[in-house]
């Protein structure tokens, strides 16, 4: 598969800014991180691939900064949420197509949302949500929203597969969930056959409403 470099723009790089800062730039992305703190700035132009001090509730200076040329900004900004709403409004106005915004508490969040931002963020609630679900289920290894009623998730079996087929096991037809994937040991297998056989301890990706994944959970398969 052709290698997709893509362009990011990080405002805000505190904890949660610039933990994404530093992944997307190892992971090889342009990254441009922004922060009006001087210190931060230092501290990101090492994780970055360029780092600029400004205030983003500036329109002009954000402009400045080529912000315009990134298809992806976020906006890490937690506590001041007057920034934080301002930035995502110049934002907005410059037309940039994707925008996230990290949201402090839920009455941010539901501003953001007024002004028209799909992506709003609360990680201490998803990651609340996260741990829970692994504390909850025996089974749940990871999992990634798709949308607020649809994801996609890795489930380990258990012993009750008992070496049958997907197909004896009527996964789709009872549980509404697709079985996209069959992890064994190294060894993946995708979009895996009626007749392939499960083990205990396969790791298998499925995709469903959350609704029919914790159904198909609590089946314990
Ligand atoms: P954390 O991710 O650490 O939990 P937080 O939610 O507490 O962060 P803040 O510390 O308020 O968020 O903001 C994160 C960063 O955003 C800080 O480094 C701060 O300097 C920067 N920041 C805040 N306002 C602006 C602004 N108007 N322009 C640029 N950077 C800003």
């Amino acid at each position: 598969m052709r290698w997709n470099k893509k362009q990011f723009a990080v405002i805000g790089l505190g904890r949660f800014g610039g933990s994404i800062c530093k992944e997307l730039h190892q992971m090889g992305h342009d990254v441009l991180a922004i922060d009006r703190d001087e210190k931060k700035v230092l501290e990101f132009a090492a994780f970055s691939s360029h780092a600029l001090q400004l205030d983003s509730t500036n329109e002009s200076a954000l402009k400045r900064s080529g912000i315009t040329n990134f298809e992806n900004v976020i906006v890490a900004i937690g506590e001041d949420i007057q920034s934080s709403i301002l930035t995502t409004l110049v934002l907005k106005d410059l037309q940039i197509p994707k925008v996230y915004v990290k949201a402090q508490n839920h009455y941010h969040q539901k501003v953001l949302m007024k002004i028209g931002v799909e992506q709003v963020v609360q990680p201490e609630i998803e990651m609340g949500k996260k741990m829970a679900e692994h504390l909850g289920s025996q089974k749940i290894i990871d999992s990634i929203d798709l949308s607020a009623d649809y994801s996609i998730t890795e489930l380990m079996a258990t012993p009750k597969v008992n070496r049958k087929s997907l197909n004896d096991l009527k996964i789709r037809l009872k549980f509404g969930v697709t079985v996209l994937a069959i992890k064994r040991g190294e060894k993946l297998n995708v979009s895996p056959l009626p007749d392939d056989i499960l083990q205990a301890g396969d790791v298998l990706t499925v995709l469903g409403t959350k609704k029919d994944i914790h159904q198909f959970d609590r089946a314990g398969l």
